[in-house]
């Protein structure tokens, strides 16, 4: 049952970006994705860029837009933070949360990644919520406890029914930005047991695999039967790199 089950690539371009950029990338996506396609298509630029991306670009599209982040709270005397509500308003549809830089660098627990979560989800965004294991945890054989335990802060807090409204991305951090991608294997491996996790309802679930997908890799990933979708990094940069990784979605 592929239910729920659209493929999906999602662009997260981290921390790049001008408004020249934005204009130029968006407008070659726009003229090569048009039409009917069978996967979506999302990017995520950085916070400044969403309003001109939607309003200049994506909201005559089929190209749809997502944040890089939320804040836990859902407004007030919180300086610096952007709310899930503003975010809706602007015309995002998607935002990532726990993504293994948040986690690292801004030190993003558990707990209040299930609070970003509940509050995108309130706001009527798509959370996109990352999960994956450190390289020392993958060598001590920690990454299904690890999965487990970081989908299992969601759960607890959220509910299944809600976080399989969203999307669950697995991006191994040894594959993040290093070059070093996961094998179409050991994805697979992680997705199942994913799916296992949600017992009945586990066929719902909405997985994409992130950790360096580029044009040549991405259809034998795509070709796994519990790879639902891409989160791509380095390679949604360029026009061309991300529209041939889009094209593979529909190739598999
Ligand atoms: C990411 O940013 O989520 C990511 C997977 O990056 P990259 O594709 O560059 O590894």
């Amino acid at each position: 049952m592929r239910q729920n089950r659209r493929k999906i690539i999602i662009g997260n371009w981290k921390l790049n970006g001008d408004t020249q950029f934005v204009g130029d990338l968006l407008g070659e996506l726009i003229s090569s994705w048009s039409g009917v396609h069978e996967a979506e298509v999302v990017v995520c630029p950085p916070f400044v860029h969403l309003h001109q991306a939607y309003t200049e670009y994506l909201a005559q599209s089929n190209i749809g837009l997502g944040a890089q982040d939320v804040s836990q709270f859902e407004g007030g005397a919180y300086t610096g933070d952007i709310s899930a509500e503003m975010l809706q308003d602007i015309g995002c549809q998607y935002v990532i949360i726990g993504h293994s830089e948040r986690r690292t660098h801004h030190k993003e627990t558990d707990g209040q990644i299930a609070r970003k979560f509940e509050v995108a989800h309130n706001a009527q965004l798509k959370p996109i919520l990352c999960v994956g294991e450190t390289l020392e945890q993958r060598e001590n054989n920690q990454t299904l406890q690890v999965i487990k335990e970081q989908l299992g802060a969601v759960v607890d807090f959220c509910g299944v029914e809600k976080l399989l409204r969203g999307v669950i991305a697995y991006e191994p951090v040894w594959a993040i930005g290093t070059g070093r991608t996961a094998t179409p294997e050991q994805a697979q491996e992680v997705h199942a047991f994913i799916r296992e996790l949600f017992g009945d309802k586990g066929s719902l679930a909405r997985i994409a695999y992130g950790g360096s997908v580029k044009p040549d890799n991405a259809a034998s990933l795509f070709a796994q039967p519990d790879i639902d979708g891409m989160l791509v990094g380095g390679a949604s940069l360029k026009a061309d790199s991300f529209l041939d990784i889009c094209r593979a979605a529909e190739l598999g």
